[in-house]
């Protein structure tokens, strides 16, 4: 264990977690190779206006069951969200504000839609779309004057702001049985960081001096920046694994834990790997899929005028969707809406999936500004002030990432595969010693797509090490 090199691509929330773990457990040779000049990956928390923002992941979901919880939960660094997501407005493109009656009566409905209120999900072979649709018309009471156009409309965009949960770019591509597999932790879904960022949760992990932003603790001198992997011979040479990095620089090791976003695996594995991985490692791959989310941050100089509003949702009439979509704003049909952010009293935050969000990130930031004060000029019946900062996020275009969280497609279950098959490690076949590694938040079975989810993955792999190495030592005991 002291000599054995170890190396993990990719310091994000899984890279970190393995590191941490292995050196605890008495691994000495460790290193991360990283590709970006900082460590989080996806999560990326950012010095902004008053305080941080989260460029990536944003809250701890859920408390039991919760390995980020359970760290944390004596250590006075999480609160509940207010209620900014439930109890936002829906605005129509004609500037009407929905009453809150009704705008209750649909969120209501529309909140059972979720999976611990559909038993019915087992048994259902098509898409969650699909399933979401017949229920929420189904559940939508027949009794009450409501008018359809505009059940209609709130439904669209609440299929939007389902799918930026899911990270998938719509519905009708989410398996809705593969939804099953996905355990939410009972508790508080939207736990924040009081003004400190997830970050914070990494730097904990790596039990980096709360006085030192420069600090990274037990893993000082073991991260490589700007490190990019090009590719892994993990059939050892020799004895070695080779890795490549894209400056020609080679690095070997006895051990590699491979922790790139599964958007990175499905651009590069043909690339990434020698001997190419095999069929059964390239179904997940191919069946898993990841959707982009993107966010916008957007800096007031005064606190938001309306300050009795968490928030507002886009609520498109047919009329002027048309319009738009024949418009080079078109993309603005993936804005979700915009939310007000703990502890930032002078920010809000908007969001928008799929497609469009993809679009969106090749524009300009003054094109992407242009846009928004269209739609909000459309759409509501005060004036907003000009930003005096703005910001918005590339999870797609960077090379790093190619997307956002991975979920369980339609396709998915057609291949009859998933994380699981992904997450299953390339061993020497005689020895049984594990080469190529596999962790990341697509590789978790119950929490992928997000930060627990992926802690755990990187301790999943790193006691997969250590009981190898335990096994090793028990076995040569025994011949002794
Ligand atoms: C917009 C957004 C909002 C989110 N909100 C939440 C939330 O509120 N709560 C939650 O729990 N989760 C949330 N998530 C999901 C969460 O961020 C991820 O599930 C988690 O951070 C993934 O960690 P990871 O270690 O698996 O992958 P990553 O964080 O992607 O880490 C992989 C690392 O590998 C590096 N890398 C890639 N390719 C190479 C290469 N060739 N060589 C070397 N290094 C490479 C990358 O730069 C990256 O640092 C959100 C994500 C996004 C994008």
């Amino acid at each position: 264990m002291e000599s054995a090199r170890i190396v993990i691509i990719g310091a994000g929330a899984a890279g970190i977690a393995a590191a941490t773990r292995l050196l605890q457990s008495g691994f000495e040779n460790v290193l991360l190779l990283e590709a970006e000049n900082r460590f989080g990956g996806r999560v990326h928390s950012i010095p902004f206006a008053d305080n941080v923002v989260d460029l990536g992941a944003q809250w701890c979901h859920g408390e039991k069951g919760n390995v980020i919880y359970e760290l944390v939960k004596d250590l006075d660094m999480v609160q509940p969200t207010s209620t900014f997501y439930d109890d936002y407005k829906c605005v129509r493109s004609n500037k009407e504000i929905l009453s809150n009656a009704a705008t209750d009566v649909l969120k209501s409905v529309a909140s059972n839609l979720t999976m611990s209120h559909q038993p019915g999900l087992k048994d259902f072979e098509g898409s969650l779309g699909t399933y979401y649709t017949e229920v929420f018309w189904r559940n939508l009471p027949q009794t009450q004057a409501f008018d359809k156009t505009v059940a209609c409309e709130f439904f669209d965009n609440y299929k939007k702001m389902l799918s930026s949960m899911d990270g998938a770019d719509h519905l009708f591509e989410v398996s809705a049985r593969g939804q099953l597999e996905y355990w939410e932790c009972e508790g508080d879904q939207q736990l924040n960081w009081k003004g400190k960022g997830f970050r914070s949760l990494l730097r904990l992990l790596m039990q980096a001096r709360k006085d030192d932003v420069a600090d990274l603790g037990i893993l000082d001198d073991r991260i490589r920046y700007n490190s990019r992997v090009q590719n892994i011979a993990w059939r050892e040479v020799n004895g070695d694994i080779r890795i490549r990095l894209w400056n020609g620089e080679l690095i070997e090791a006895d051990h590699v834990i491979c922790t790139v976003s599964l958007g990175v695996l499905k651009e590069t594995h043909q690339q990434m790997f020698t001997p190419a991985l095999p069929p059964a490692k390239c179904r997940p791959i191919d069946g898993l899929k990841l959707g982009t989310v993107d966010k916008f941050f957007m800096e007031f100089e005064e606190p938001f005028e309306q300050s009795d509003w968490p928030g507002f949702c886009f609520l498109w009439r047919d009329e002027d969707l048309l319009e738009l979509r024949n418009s080079v704003n078109f993309w603005l049909e993936g804005v979700i809406g915009f939310f007000r952010v703990t502890c930032q009293p002078r920010l809000l935050q908007g969001w928008i999936i799929g497609s469009h969000a993809r679009h969106m990130e090749t524009l300009t930031q003054s094109e992407i500004l242009n846009a928004l004060q269209w739609l909000f000029e459309k759409f509501l019946t005060f004036e907003m002030p000009k930003p005096v900062k703005f910001l918005r996020t590339q999870w797609f275009s960077n090379p790093n990432f190619r997307g956002s969280y991975s979920f369980r497609s339609m396709y998915t279950e057609e291949l009859r595969t998933g994380s699981a098959d992904l997450a299953k490690p390339l061993t020497d076949e005689r020895s049984g010693k594990p080469l190529l590694q596999f962790a990341g938040e697509a590789t978790h079975t119950n929490y992928y797509s997000t930060v627990h989810g992926a802690v755990e993955s990187g301790w999943r792999e790193a006691k997969r090490l250590t009981d190898y190495y335990l096994g090793e030592v028990v076995a040569n005991l025994e011949i002794g």
